[in-house]
């Protein structure tokens, strides 16, 4: 019996494993139609086109080094104390032409001759390696006149130089479609002329906070309220996964209300509601899901969280999260993050994982797959996982202290200190801080040269 003395009504709910629910999410999402975009908006988006390279990179054989460039067979046998001394022809900066110095002919390094170059210049004809400055007389006497320069180390054919092509060939397939793009993949676009590029475009999310209770940040607390920290966590994870969050406010915890703020998410890639689905009085979202779209309402085996609703409206799916700001953080990552992966055609949807000694016995009755709020840390080259001493659904500050998810099982009604237990990362830093760690303490193996 329920307020009013009326039956509660009779909801039927599922009951389902997080893998269950993971899949059945899963199932309706896949990548975003391609679309173009500039080269800096593509940075962790998935490519999906083929790149060929229509031209060289570099285009041209041109000097790796300032100094001259000569004919390698030319330096044979020099040395500081018997210098084989060139004529110098010509200069050749980086960019346009060679320019000429003192003839109008096209500059060539014949035989005996050598042309002061710098970085990035084009490779004069005749030429094939160059000499550094500090291997030349230039170190000894900087004067900007001079008509010879002395070489003291012979030079190899090819040394000094980069050969046309030596990084991208012409005609060759350089990037294929489904690579993430990172900082070098834009870069090769760029070398290759490419300022916008398809690719599955960032998902928009809406995002949507349910509570007669709930107010925004910037009001001011009447008894009984609290602010929307939900939206803002939120929507950073949807950043953080590579999607655009836009936040549509906070709903009353009536039908019209919710109508009218679910309307505003029309256009959108998928919808993030946020409280509202368990089991209070005045928990509508479930009901008006039910009602207004083609919907599943769940309880999930997971831990913090539980209620949970999949589904429809108006063609947009929606995953209604927790209210619970711990509770909608992990079911998030369970839910929304591979959805989002996968809406930007990630291949790859699961979350880094590593396995670690817990320090700490953690109790887990309820058969509920409990993600338990923990700092990893490597000690004598182990991982230890311990767990942050608040584990409430609502205690936000267990995630700041922690770094990690330490992961028991459904079918463990405990998790003694001493097992060995999957840890998840939730934000990627950590995992690269972890690594860094652990090959900082490696041992050496002995014979390595040290570093
Ligand atoms: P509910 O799932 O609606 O019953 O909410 C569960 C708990 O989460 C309640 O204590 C709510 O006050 C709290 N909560 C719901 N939405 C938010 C939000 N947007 N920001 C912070 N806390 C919230
Ligand atoms: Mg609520």
């Amino acid at each position: 019996m329920t307020r009013r003395g009326q039956p509660r009504p009779t909801l039927p709910q599922h009951l389902l494993g997080v893998d269950e629910a993971r899949q059945r999410i899963l199932e309706h999402f896949a990548p975003l139609p391609p679309r173009r975009v500039p080269l800096l908006d593509a940075l962790g988006l998935v490519l999906a086109e083929p790149i060929c390279a229509q031209e060289s990179v570099p285009p041209f054989t041109n000097a790796a080094m300032d100094g001259y460039a000569v004919r390698a067979d030319d330096t044979g046998g020099a040395s500081r104390e018997r210098p084989v001394r060139l004529r110098i022809v010509g200069e050749a900066p980086a960019g346009g032409a060679t320019t000429r110095w003192r003839t109008d002919r096209t500059q060539r390094v014949e035989a005996g001759t050598a042309v002061r170059v710098m970085t990035g210049a084009v490779l004069p004809p005749g030429a094939d390696a160059v000499v550094r400055f500090e291997e030349t007389d230039e170190v000894d006497d900087p004067s900007p006149v001079r008509e010879t320069v002395s070489i003291f180390r012979p030079v190899s054919a090819g040394e000094n130089v980069r050969p046309a092509g030596e990084d991208i060939r012409a005609g060759t397939t350089v990037l294929h479609p489904g690579t993430i793009l990172g900082p070098a993949h834009l870069g090769i676009l760029a070398a290759l002329g490419r300022t916008w590029v398809l690719v599955h475009p960032r998902p928009e999310v809406a995002i949507l906070a349910t509570g007669d209770e709930v107010v925004p940040p910037d009001y001011p607390l009447y008894p009984g309220q609290i602010r929307n920290s939900n939206s803002y966590t939120l929507a950073a994870l949807v950043r953080q996964t590579g999607g655009i969050p836009r936040l549509i406010g906070i709903a009353a915890d009536q039908e019209a209300d919710l109508e009218a703020r679910l309307r505003a998410a029309r256009g959108a890639d998928l919808i993030l509601t946020s409280g509202g689905v368990s089991q209070g009085d005045y928990d509508r979202v479930k009901e008006f899901l039910r009602a207004r779209g083609r919907f599943e309402i769940w309880q999930v085996r997971i831990k913090p969280g539980k209620p949970m609703a999949f589904g429809f409206i108006d063609g947009v799916p929606v995953i209604a999260l927790p209210g619970n700001p711990v509770a909608a953080v992990v079911a998030f990552l369970q839910f929304a993050r591979p959805a989002l992966l996968r809406l930007l055609g990630y291949p790859e949807l699961e979350p880094l994982r590593v396995r670690a000694v817990l320090t700490r016995r953690i109790d887990n009755s309820g058969q509920r797959r409990h993600f338990v709020r923990a700092t990893v840390e490597v000690r004598d080259g182990t991982l230890l996982v311990t767990p942050v001493p608040n584990q409430g659904a609502g205690v936000l500050s267990g995630l700041v202290a922690g770094n990690c998810l330490a992961i028991i099982p459904e079918d463990w009604p405990e998790a003694p200190a001493g097992s060995l237990v999957e840890v998840e990362f939730y934000e990627p830093s950590q995992v690269y801080r972890l690594l860094a760690t652990r090959m900082l303490n490696a041992t050496i193996p002995e014979g390595s040269p040290p570093t």
